[in-house]
Parts: structure tokens; C-alpha cells; sequence
């Protein structure tokens, strides 16, 4: 593929990526292999260190006892780049390191192989302008990365000469891997790892973007939400977006040091309508929403679903589903709900949801095919078919444009429509 895209310096926002033809929404723009990547700890029980795919039982490193893999084949691929880090993993049992930091290790052990267009040594570490507080913390990180390369680079000073000499002080190092690491999800959105991406390190944020970004195992595809015309940037959004503009701007802030002005957050787009009815009535869900993220991260799913069914009982009829308290609390019984096989319950608050979120994605977005597909399965497995058919249908047209025609997620998709037809015509 002959990629659309230069780096250019963009106005005010330092370097950029800019398409160099026009670009149709749907086009895939860009795709691109880590420089380096680490499935993430909370995850490494259940997805292969290697090709990053999730199964319930895996195969385990016998030395470290941390790496896990599908097979012999993927351990065997992997062991190039696993040894070094097999070695420093077991040199500090029994902990280990953050993501973070197991990334700026892989980062090290993996360079001099790299050509992009955008270099680690040009990456940003945003030292300078950081509080003293998030600097206390990155030293931290720092200093375990130092403990946990022991074993195989005892300073950095002495790595290879292929490190870049800003990246021989480890603050900065992490620094600039916690400033431009992106998060790799899979299909269903779940966060498995974290991985570094030079070349698209380049690319801008937007809370309205031009872009969005799907992974397949690790591999980064960059396809296009819009129309995209010659010598315009290209962006994606660094945070979830639906969230009020404060609360991103405050986000993209402290983690990425600059102040959004994109055209949703100049002129407050969706702030009024995320905010709709009074606010006596919404302030209980929002009150609520500490908790609720506290029992979503213990599994606590009864306590959950009652939270959110005395929440909704309490003030729901008084606040329109379009409040994106009310909206985080329907999405949260769906979860719960689904966790404790409660089908017919989660469809009911999943189909709430859906009017909300094609409101606040006019574009297609991942986070709303996801959606659409998951209330599809539901309603699937109901024996609601017709219905289901349509949903997938609808699922369909977002997903052809944000995963394109061959990704893994669209083909389930598709065979889950095939299905649904089968079904029907054998009823008729
Ligand atoms: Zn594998
Ligand atoms: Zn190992
Ligand atoms: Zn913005």
C-alpha cells in the first residue's frame, strides 16, 4: 500500500500527519506494526504475549511463569524477543514491572530495527512542563526500570549505540513512552496491551476526528470516518469521548500537556444535551458514578445491578435517556446484567441505549458498532430474529467502515447475519 499520508509541522500543535490525496471514509489510510508491544498484566492470564489473541487457557513460560502463549508455535516466535525480557522478569520475582514499564524495556531490547517517519529520539517526553507531582511519579517508574534491566544492561549509558542518547536517561524514556504509547484493544474494545507506534505517533488529536484506530492482533489500522480531502490533517481522538468538554480537556491535559481546542470543544457541542434535565434529579446518578466504577472493577455485578436499578427507579423517569450519567448507568446495568445471564434484562436497558449513542456518534465509531452487536447477540439469542437481523445490519454499516470488510469482528458479524437469514427462511 502506497500510504496517503506525509508528516508535516500542523499550526500551533508542533508535528503532524497530513493526507497527500483525498481519502474516502471508509479507505483504510495506514497500517503499522509496533516498534514494540506488551499485553497488559491484568490481561496476561489470558492473552498470548505473542499474537495477542485471548483464550481461556494458555500455555505458560516455565522460566518467568508471567508470559503465556496459544502454543509451542507462538512461544517459539516469540522467544527472540521474550528472552531478554524472561531473564529481567525472573531477576525480580515475585513482582512485576507496570505496563509501562515492561514496554520501555521491550522499547530498548527492540531497537535499531525501526525506519519510520517519526523516530523515538524526536518522540516527546513532556518533562518540562510537567507538575512536580507527575514528575515524582515517571521517576518512580524510572527507577524500576533500571531494577528490572539489571540483569542485562546494567546502565543504559552502556546499551548499544543504537539507542538514541535520549532515550539513555530513563526518565525521559518513560516520559516519552507514557506521552505517545497507545492502548490495543480487541475486537469487543476490551484493553489487552499497551504498544508503541512511531510513525502514528504523529497523529493529533480531535474530539470530533477524521480517523479512527482498530487493531487486529497488534497490528494498527488507521481508516478514515470521513471524506478526507488532499492536505488535510489527519486526527484521531487520544480519550472517550463521551465525556463532557471539561472533563477532556482536563483528561488531555494532564496526560497529554495541551489544551483542546478542536471545533466540539470550542463551541461546547453535546455539553448542553449530555447535561438534559434537571440537575437535582441527575446529580443522584452522578453522585453515584465512584461507586458504580468501584464495583465494575471488584465484578461486583448484584451490587451493581442494584445500584443502577435504585438509581434509575429513584430519579430515571425525571432525566431523558440522552443524560450521560443516566446513559453510563443503563451501560453499566447492560453489563451487569449480561454477567449474571440476566438476557432479558440487559436487552431491555441495551435497546435504551442505542437511540443515545447514534446521537452522540454522528460519525461511525467503534464504540457504537460494538454496541449495536452486542444488542444484535441479545436480541439473537432471544429468538427475537428479525429484530436481531436488523441490528446487525446496522452494526454492519459502521463496522465496514471503522473495521473494514476483512477485519475478524466483521466477519463474525457477518456470519451472525447469515445466521439470523437461515433461521428466518426456515421459519417461513
Ligand atoms: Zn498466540
Ligand atoms: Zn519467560
Ligand atoms: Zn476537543
Amino acid at each position: 500500500m502506497a500510504p496517503k499520508v506525509e508528516r508535516f509541522v500542523s499550526p500551533g500543535k508542533g508535528n503532524g500527519l497530513r493526507a497527500t490525496a483525498s481519502i474516502r471514509r471508509g479507505e483504510l489510510v495506514y497500517s503499522a506494526d509496533p516498534l514494540a508491544a506488551c499485553v497488559s498484566l491484568k490481561q496476561s492470564k489470558n492473552t498470548c504475549h505473542h499474537c495477542f489473541s485471548r483464550h481461556e487457557t494458555l500455555l505458560r513460560c516455565s522460566q518467568c511463569k508471567m508470559a503465556h502463549y496459544c502454543n509451542i508455535t507462538c512461544q517459539k516466535q516469540a522467544w527472540p524477543v521474550h528472552k531478554s525480557e524472561c531473564k529481567c522478569l525472573r531477576s525480580i520475582l515475585p513482582r512485576i514491572p507496570t505496563d509501562s514499564v515492561r514496554l520501555a524495556a521491550r522499547i530498548i531490547f527492540a531497537l535499531g530495527s525501526s525506519e519510520e517517519l517519526y523516530s523515538l529520539e524526536e518522540h516527546e517526553s513532556h518533562l518540562s512542563s510537567m507538575s512536580e507531582q507527575k514528575k515524582e511519579g515517571l521517576s518512580q517508574l524510572a527507577s524500576m526500570l533500571q531494577l528490572y534491566l539489571q540483569q542485562e544492561l546494567p546502565t543504559l549509558d552502556q546499551a548499544s549505540s543504537s539507542l538514541p542518547p535520549s532515550c539513555r536517561d530513563p526518565l525521559c524514556l518513560m516520559g516519552k513512552v507514557i506521552c505517545n504509547c497507545f492502548t490495543i484493544s480487541d475486537g469487543e474494545l476490551q484493553e489487552i496491551g499497551v504498544g508503541l507506534y512511531p510513525s502514528l505517533s504523529l497523529l493529533n488529536h480531535d474530539c470530533g476526528p477524521n480517523c479512527v484506530m482498530v487493531f487486529e492482533g497488534t497490528k494498527l489500522h488507521l481508516r478514515a470516518v470521513k471524506d478526507i480531502k488532499s492536505s488535510d490533517e489527519l486526527t484521531v481522538s487520544y480519550i472517550d469521548s463521551l465525556e463532557l468538554v471539561d472533563v477532556r480537556r482536563k483528561q488531555l491535559e494532564e496526560q497529554y500537556h495541551f489544551t483542546c481546542t478542536c471545533h466540539r470543544c470550542n463551541s461546547r457541542d453535546k455539553d448542553v444535551i449530555m447535561l438534559s434535565g434537571e440537575e437535582a434529579a441527575w446529580r443522584l446518578f452522578k453522585d453515584a458514578m465512584p461507586r458504580l466504577d468501584g464495583l465494575r472493577a471488584e465484578s461486583n455485578w448484584q451490587e451493581l445491578l442494584n445500584l443502577c436499578k435504585r438509581s434509575l427507579s429513584t430519579a430515571g423517569d425525571d432525566v431523558p435517556d440522552e443524560n450521560l450519567y443516566k446513559l453510563k448507568m443503563m451501560d453499566a446495568a447492560v453489563d451487569a446484567c449480561v454477567q449474571l445471564g440476566l438476557w432479558g434484562e440487559a436487552l431491555a436497558f441495551g435497546l435504551r441505549t442505542l437511540p443515545v449513542y447514534r446521537l452522540y456518534f454522528p460519525d461511525p465509531h467503534p464504540v457504537h458498532g460494538v454496541q449495536l452487536m452486542r444488542v444484535g447477540k441479545l436480541q439473537h439469542y432471544l429468538e427475537h430474529v428479525t429484530d436481531a437481523l436488523d441490528t446487525f445490519r446496522q452494526a454492519f454499516e459502521i463496522l465496514k467502515v471503522t473495521h473494514g470488510d476483512t477485519h475478524p469482528l466483521t466477519y463474525e458479524l457477518k456470519m451472525k447475519m447469515e445466521e439470523c437469514r437461515c433461521e428466518l427462511n426456515q421459519s417461513q
